[in-house]
């Protein structure tokens, strides 16, 4: 009886072993902001949005996937910076409105636009976040 109870125990740390290693599913969060004006054309008439006005936009990146058991991590943040730096040259101190594609940049469209330049080069990513401002965002998940 003591036997199998010893052998049922080393069976149940191989396996919390293996969880450790191979099931360490996480979500990985990399912040941006820039600063840009817009105008919303599609706002309805006299609405305040289709005035011309600006926002400190805030951008999340979130990556979800298993933690490479070498590395120890899903993906270098560095990694998702360089990815991102060049989308983000198209839209920090800019007009939206001028960027192809973006023609009304609301924060939906804005989050469609930045998950369709970055989600074929960082095929980890999981959601888009775009924050207007502090109390209003979007996200969006493909
Ligand atoms: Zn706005």
């Amino acid at each position: 009886m003591v036997e199998t109870s010893s052998d049922s125990f080393a069976v149940e740390c191989g396996t919390d072993s293996d969880t450790e290693s191979v099931g360490h599913r996480v979500r990985l969060v990399r912040a941006f902001t820039f600063e840009a004006a817009h105008r919303l054309p599609g706002a309805p008439p006299g609405h305040k949005c289709r005035r011309l006005h600006g926002h400190s936009f805030r951008v999340e990146l979130v990556c979800e996937g298993e933690v490479d058991p070498e590395t120890g991590w899903l993906i270098d943040f560095g990694e998702i910076k360089s990815v991102f730096d060049p989308f983000l040259d198209q839209l920090d101190h800019r007009y939206l409105n001028d960027v192809p594609g973006l023609e009304n940049p609301t924060a939906e469209r804005l989050a469609q636009w930045i998950w369709r330049q970055v989600k074929p080069v960082l095929p980890a990513l999981a959601t888009v976040v775009v924050s207007e401002t502090c109390t209003a965002r979007c996200e969006y998940s493909g």
